[in-house]
């Protein structure tokens, strides 16, 4: 890869700013899902060990550029705090002579929580000021935060252009597990792909095609498809727009890529009407609601991806955040689980896909769960993340 990463620069002693994505879901004050949290233990522990003077800085929620307490970073340097072990100091401010203070206290080994960047609207606007103002507080920058590096924001793009940089060890997992898909992948390629955002999807379904052996369709995805195929799918969720589902259909018949769609599915009457919920044969959903695939359709399904040697899990296959529904999803998982066994290479990506795979047990059994949405499929879409650029011009020019 064209860029540094932080095993090939020496941090003692140095202050590290460090983008992470510490963007992790609030309820109440508490952190409901600490995936992202201990997603950027590694690289903070490393440069712990190595003692460096660590500078956090991370967005949480979408504050607008004024300061929300409730988006406060507050209660996630206190969770690191108890990750790390050791003490993190938190500054109440990311710029300014609060955090000027912070930094200046700081000892070797110390690590230090800047508060919310997107308490201020020049972290979104890539104001180069405040990116300047960033880069004061530290010698070296590391962007770990692959889940952002798809905005090109101060922390994440300006940066960059005023320290040396580097990539995280997580940016540098994220991007060679991704990369693997995209760099000459083993075949058979099989995607599996769901979930909800079909317009969303149009791009990389469209981009995997190029790629991919077949795809296995389920969630909104396969509502939408079947309905471009002819098939009454009742209330189910759906594109009302069939356009870019009929041209995927038609360039993968062009290409003769197979799109596997639903033979069976869990149907009931209402989203909020478990107690209805039923399988029924595809052409006989009958003004119900497609909820999750069936399990003739989840068998199939599982058959062509224990034949895979390259899989990318995207978006679940029904509502797998309710037990009825859930069935679909933990088939293919547990498929995906057998072929990486076997040897497959397997990539889960975006969130409710990594989220469901860890709330159905299978998270550990792949090849990698990516942090990322939108940036892991602008990446699988082929597009160029801005964060992952401006690594590679920093790598180009004066270098750390
Ligand atoms: P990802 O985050 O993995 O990219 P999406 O955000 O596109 O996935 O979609 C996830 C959501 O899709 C989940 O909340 C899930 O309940 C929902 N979903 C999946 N299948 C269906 C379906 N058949 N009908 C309605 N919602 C569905
Ligand atoms: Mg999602």
């Amino acid at each position: 890869m064209q860029f540094k990463t932080l095993a090939d620069v020496d941090v003692r002693g140095k202050r590290v700013v460090v983008r992470e994505d510490l963007n992790v879901p609030m309820k109440a004050g508490r952190i409901a899902d600490d995936t992202r949290l201990v997603a950027a233990l590694e690289t903070l522990r490393y440069l712990r060990d190595r003692g460096a003077k660590t500078i956090v800085v991370s967005h949480l929620g979408r504050p607008d550029g004024k300061v929300v307490p409730a988006l406060s970073l507050r209660p996630v340097a206190e969770e690191l705090h108890r990750r790390l072990g050791s003490t993190v100091a938190f500054a109440p401010d990311c710029v300014g002579p609060a955090a000027a203070e912070a930094v200046a206290a700081l000892e070797n080994g110390d690590v230090l929580v800047l508060e919310n960047l997107r308490f201020h609207a020049e972290e979104e606007d890539n104001d180069p000021q405040f990116a300047q103002q960033l880069a004061a507080l530290g010698d070296l920058y590391v962007n770990d935060a692959f889940g952002t590096a798809h905005r090109a924001h101060a922390s994440t793009e300006g940066i960059a252009r005023d320290l040396p940089a580097v990539a995280g060890f997580l940016m540098q997992k994220e991007l060679e597990a991704l990369g693997r898909l995209t760099n000459d992948p083993r075949h058979p390629f099989v995607c599996a792909i769901g979930g909800a955002k079909v317009k969303d999807k149009v791009g990389v379904f469209v981009a995997l095609l190029e790629r991919v052996d077949g795809f296995v369709v389920g969630g909104g995805m396969a509502n939408t498809f079947l309905a471009a195929r002819g098939v009454d799918v009742g209330s189910s969720l759906r594109d009302s727009d069939l356009e870019p589902a009929k041209h995927i259909i038609a360039l993968a018949d062009e290409k003769g890529v197979p799109i596997h769609l639903p033979t069976d599915a869990v149907v009931s009457t209402a989203f909020d009407a478990d107690e209805n919920a039923t399988v029924v044969p595809i052409d006989a959903v009958d003004g119900r609601m497609i909820l999750d695939i069936g399990p003739e359709t989840a068998q199939a399904y599982a058959l062509v991806l224990r034949g895979a040697q390259t899989i990318v899990f995207n978006g679940p296959m029904g509502v797998y955040e309710k037990a009825a529904y859930q069935s679909g999803t933990r088939t293919i998982g547990e498929a995906i689980a057998e072929a990486t066994k076997a040897g497959a290479d397997s990539v889960v990506g975006g969130g409710d896909a990594a989220a469901a795979a860890h709330a159905l047990g299978f998270a550990d059994a792949m090849t990698h769960v990516s942090t990322g949405g939108g940036a892991t499929l602008e990446f699988l879409e082929g597009k160029t993340l801005p964060g992952v650029a401006a690594l590679e011009r920093a790598a180009l020019g004066a270098g750390a």
